[in-house]
């Protein structure tokens, strides 16, 4: 019986044998054609991206955890000048030497692949400076991209930008230069024709006086635009100056706005300051907002905001307001003037950009304004931006970083000791021999071009400083051999006036 069944399995059992190991066998050969196939597709895949790697005119690195240099492009080894048998298994700060505005290595916080390999977020920059092998500086635009999951690695993609730099820093000279000198006689201009229109230092008729009143508000446009355009190119390279000082930001706010409710009015606009002061306590409701900053830049900004709320409201209200926490204060003005489209809001604080429609179109302007104001708000730490309906208004925020009251009472007893050291020094001086007050240098004025940004000038004013001048000029002149008696003097009057 056993036999039998032995006899009847055994047959059963080697045949399940020869079957397993030929499915095995089978198997095994599936398994090696479908590794052979992958190997290919996956050779083909890399050749295939080698060869867009290799293709890409900008430069490409790829970094590890570790940053290890595991592929160079031949672009990226074109514009650094390493081979890639020397950069491939370096650390890539061998390879990518980037460098800070003292030449000096960037440290692991403005490093950005340290940033990237820590981080997994993508960084963009315009303003990268790196070392080549043969110790050329050139400027980079870099992309650095997260490989995989945080500290797994980096590409970095860059190309250079030296030229496009270069040719940007000359436009910018011109700009400047040109601005700078043309700036000067458009002021005289502007000037004289402030006299003409002054009835203490000119008689004309009413003809006349319309003619004139449209050249000096076209000699004042000029004379913005030039200044919009100094103020850019300086902000642009890093020269405009920056001096802070502490300000309580509701107040000094509330100064502009008072100085702009004419032109609200004449334009038959309500300009409402809505931190209003509590008129029977004599106080402010809203809190001392304090913020130690470039109080010109702040002016300027504020100024540029409330006048574009006038300029684009037909007929309706401005508001200004204040709110704020701990670390910030936003200054909103709202107005419920024209609005600005969706698809132009994205490009409103770009260097000329004017939205173009019919509600625009008769109502002039630079396109500057708001660019300026951007840049100004950057450099003090603080940004700009806006919220619009089309056709219903639109409300700009300022913000800016406030001052913590503990800060704001050290600089405030700073500035006590200061007032007290100069009131000190100042009566040490008035009780010194005569002598040494005339050997003090003699005080100089200050040239136009520091006249505040922001500051109003009436023609008044524009008289007084003309005839200054024109005194000035006539003592020059007295003196001068060389002078004839006809030429006229060179009058430089300040430009900015919030008049826009
Ligand atoms: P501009 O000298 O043209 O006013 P700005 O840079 O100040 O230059 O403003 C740029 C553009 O933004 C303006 O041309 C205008 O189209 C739009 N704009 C600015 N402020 C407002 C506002 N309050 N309401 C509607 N549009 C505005």
């Amino acid at each position: 019986m056993i036999s039998i069944v032995l006899s009847s399995v055994i047959p059963l059992i080697a045949s399940s044998i020869i079957w397993r190991s030929k499915s095995s066998r089978d198997e095994l050969e599936d398994g090696n054609k479908a590794y052979r196939n992958l190997a290919n597709e996956l050779n083909e895949v890399t050749s295939k991206s080698e060869i867009v790697i290799n293709a890409i005119g900008d430069g490409v690195i790829a970094i590890d955890s570790q940053g290890i240099i595991r592929l160079i492009n031949p672009a990226a080894q074109q514009i650094i000048g390493w081979g890639k048998q020397d950069a491939l298994s370096l650390n890539y700060k061998s390879v990518l030497k980037l460098i800070d505005k003292k030449n000096e290595a960037l440290d692991v916080a403005s490093d950005p692949i340290q940033q990237v390999l820590n981080n997994n977020q993508q960084i963009r920059t315009n303003d990268q400076t790196i070392i080549t092998s043969s110790d050329k500086k050139i400027m980079i635009s870099l992309v650095v991209s997260p490989a995989g999951e945080t500290g797994s690695g980096v590409i970095a993609v860059f190309h250079d930008i030296t030229k496009e730099k270069t040719e940007e820093r000359e436009q910018a000279e011109f700009i400047s230069t040109a601005s700078h000198e043309m700036r000067t006689p458009v002021a005289s201009i502007e000037g004289y024709l402030g006299l003409a229109l002054n009835a203490q230092t000119a008689q004309i008729d009413d003809r006349a006086r319309d003619f004139i009143l449209k050249a000096h508000a076209s000699a004042e446009h000029l004379g913005r635009l030039f200044q919009d355009l100094l103020d850019i190119s300086k902000a642009d390279d890093g020269h405009l100056s920056n001096n802070p000082q502490m300000i309580n930001i509701v107040t000094f706010t509330h100064d502009i706005v008072q100085g702009l409710e004419e032109k609200a009015t004449n334009k038959g606009l309500r300009l409402i300051f809505k931190p209003m002061p509590d008129n029977t306590a004599g106080r402010f409701v809203a809190p001392a907002y304090s913020v130690n900053l470039d109080n010109d830049h702040i002016r300027e900004i504020i100024n540029n905001l409330v006048e574009n709320a006038i300029k684009y409201t037909p007929k309706g209200e401005v508001i200004v307001d204040i709110t704020g926490d701990d670390d910030r204060v936003v200054v909103s003005v709202k107005d419920n003037g024209i609005g600005i489209p969706a698809e132009d809001i994205p490009h409103l604080f770009q260097k000329f950009y004017r939205v173009d429609n019919e509600n625009t179109r008769q109502i002039g302007g630079t396109g500057l304004g708001l660019y300026l104001s951007r840049r100004l708000a950057e450099i003090m730490g603080g940004r700009i931006w806006v919220e619009s309906v089309y056709k219903s208004g639109s409300t700009f925020y300022l913000e800016l970083p406030r001052l913590s009251p503990q800060d704001a009472n050290m600089i405030a007893s700073q500035k006590e000791l200061v007032a007290q050291e100069k009131a000190n020094q100042e009566q040490k001086v008035s009780t010194e021999p005569v002598k040494s007050i005339l050997n003090k240098p003699p005080i100089v004025e200050e040239p136009a071009n520091n006249v505040p940004r922001g500051q109003a000038l009436t023609p008044e004013q524009i008289a007084v400083y003309v005839k200054k001048q024109r005194e000035l000029a006539q003592q020059q002149n007295a003196t001068s051999a060389n002078n004839t008696n006809n030429r006229p003097p060179s009058v430089s009057v300040p430009t900015r006036n919030p008049q826009k």
